[in-house]
């Protein structure tokens, strides 16, 4: 994505501070590219990298703080998760293709800059917690009662720390 393109080449040997935001159309592209993870509707994140260009590598220190939305694992309904971490990634030279080895990005040798909007991506997706609901009795309370039904009823008013519940929440999700 254009926008989330740094380019490196000129830059002299040394630090270099860069910053980025991601919006809405960023998580809809990725969405419309059907890239696997969290589905998120909504969000702004701030980026902010300290880029230490050495030699023949390049170190990003990366920063950022915001908020996304995402469903409610519970009752489906928008929630927004607060999101702030940081992150030191290398950037290596080299032809291989591959994202594979952890907090390294490769950059073909001739390129003259990097786009980062996959890296923030997948940043946004470690910074958000395994499960996403509502803080105790803020979720849906039509949902609740409709999941209650369609679960046979069971249950007491606040299944949402009932472990069991969690249990079939998992199972059902894997489903999916
Ligand atoms: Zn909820």
């Amino acid at each position: 994505m254009k926008d989330f393109e740094l380019k490196f080449s000129g830059l002299t040997v040394g630090k270099h501070q860069f910053n980025y935001e991601v919006t809405k159309t960023f998580f809809e592209t990725f969405q419309d590219r059907g890239i696997e993870g969290e589905l998120i509707h909504n969000g702004k994140v701030a980026f902010d990298i300290e880029l230490d260009k050495k030699e023949n590598l390049l170190v990003f220190d990366i920063f950022y703080n915001g908020s996304v939305n995402v469903d409610c694992d519970i009752c489906l309904d928008v929630l927004d998760i607060e999101i702030s971490g940081d992150s030191r990634i290398i950037g290596k030279f080299s032809d291989e293709d591959v994202w594979g080895e952890e907090d390294v990005i490769y950059i073909p040798p001739r390129d003259h800059k990097v786009d980062l909007s996959e890296l923030f991506y997948q940043l946004i997706h470690l910074a958000l917690p395994s499960k996403a609901v509502h803080e105790e009795g803020k979720c849906d309370p039509i949902m609740i009662e409709k999941l209650k039904e369609y679960n046979g009823g069971e249950g007491s008013s606040n299944e949402a720390s009932d472990p069991r519940w969690n249990t079939l929440k998992d199972l059902f999700k894997d489903k999916n």
